[in-house]
């Protein structure tokens, strides 16, 4: 590894995990347990919870929708928070001419970033009732969003494909941005997959305040969930409890009436730009995913319909997690696999590594338990019919010191 880089990261990943401030509680093995819990500065009796898509495309790359309209069906359908997130790559005059007529395109714009809305059709954000979060798809490569910043290669773009994905990301981290990875169960259905190595390569080159995690549910097909959840517990059991790697629920909407139904649900008192940055860098959401497809512009999200988290606490005397949940039937705590050898070629297995292990089945767990690995994560499921409705917490780091 470049030398600069994992000096960068190291200092990023021990600012970072000063900045969380563990609480060291003696636990009966006479070994401390350090715990990093994503949701410590959530206040469950005053914060809101609100619902954020943080990535879809418009008609400004290759979606079949104006910005309005997406943001319109977002919030009928109850989010409070969204990100346009259209590739970077996507050449606007190739659309077709009837729908680059039917919005207001700056021909001479050189972003390739849908932001402000208002340059490209929209209303405000905030004219929609909405948070709106600058985002773009930076897609030459392994596709990645990238959020406050922007950057994007835009103009001129087929002499930019030599871009790397580090010389990308490099790029948002110098602009004070924050990325994630996208879809890696998508880029292998398009045969561009990757190792587990080199995903391993880009969390430990790129630092935790600027790569904050990855998406573990999105448009693909649920038989591509197992490639993007066993990545994401092989990258937690690899760097927690470190450096964070938060799961997101995006789902990467290119029309409003045939989208994967998943999603974020947002903790915090003020539903606002800086919030959602803040709670992006310190996990402090939870997703929630479907089996199934939804149409935003004739169906809401209604109570019930997924595993709702009244709170999640932290006991560090007793050493306990506990989730107090309803509409829900399972509860799983997941922690490390068992190992980190492949189980499948990555190349053509829809699940090449091991899942997490379950641990635990209760609403409280004891994090001193043997069992328990350098993480816990949960889920919670509820099944309607055929259909199962799961919320994802996001992971405790644990530390057995
Ligand atoms: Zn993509
Ligand atoms: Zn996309």
């Amino acid at each position: 590894m470049d030398r600069r880089k994992f000096i960068k990261s190291t200092l990023a990943t021990a600012a970072l995990a000063a900045t969380i401030r563990p609480g060291i509680a003696k636990a009966n093995t006479g070994k401390k347990i350090s715990i990093t819990n994503p949701y410590a500065k959530v206040d469950w009796d005053k914060f809101g919870q609100y619902k954020a898509n943080l990535h879809c495309h418009t008609i400004m790359s290759d979606g079949h929708a104006c910005v309005n309209d997406m943001a319109k069906v977002y919030k009928d359908a109850g989010f409070s928070i969204l990100a346009i997130s259209d590739h970077d790559c996507v050449i606007k005059e190739k659309r077709p001419k009837e729908l680059l007529e039917a919005t207001c395109l700056d021909k001479n714009c050189i972003s390739f970033i849908t932001w402000p809305w208002c340059d490209f059709g929209g209303k405000s954000p905030r004219t929609h009732g909405l948070t709106g979060i600058e985002a773009c798809e930076l897609t030459t490569k392994h596709h990645m969003n990238s959020y406050f910043n922007g950057y994007s290669l835009g103009a001129n773009v087929k002499n930019n494909y030599g871009y790397t994905e580090d010389q990308q990301l490099d790029e948002v981290q110098r602009r004070g941005g924050l990325s994630i990875v996208n879809h890696p169960g998508i880029q292998a259905s398009w045969n561009q997959e990757k190792s587990l190595q080199w995903y391993v390569d880009l969390f430990k080159d790129h630092p935790a305040d600027c790569l904050v995690g990855m998406e573990i549910t999105n448009r693909v097909s649920e038989e591509w969930d197992g490639f993007d959840i066993s990545l994401w517990d092989q990258l937690l059991a690899e760097f927690s409890p470190g450096r964070p790697v938060w799961g997101f629920g995006n789902d990467d909407a290119h029309s409003h009436n045939h989208a994967k139904f998943t999603f974020n649900v947002f903790y915090f008192d003020i539903c606002s730009q800086a919030n959602v940055r803040q709670a992006m860098l310190d996990g402090q959401f939870t997703f929630c995913d479907a089996s199934r497809k939804v149409d935003y512009t004739k169906e809401k999200i209604e109570d019930g319909m997924f595993p709702y988290i009244n709170s999640i606490k932290v006991d560090e005397k007793a050493q306990t997690i506990t989730i107090d949940a309803k509409d829900y039937e399972q509860l799983r705590w997941i922690t490390a696999p068992k190992s980190s050898k492949p189980i499948g070629d990555f190349l053509t297995s829809k699940q090449p590594w091991e899942l997490g292990q379950v641990v635990g089945d209760a609403k409280t767990i004891s994090y001193n338990s043997p069992a328990v690995k350098n993480y816990l994560r949960a889920e919670l499921i509820h099944k309607d019919g055929k259909e199962s409705y799961r919320t994802f917490v996001n992971p405790f780091g644990v530390e057995k010191i």
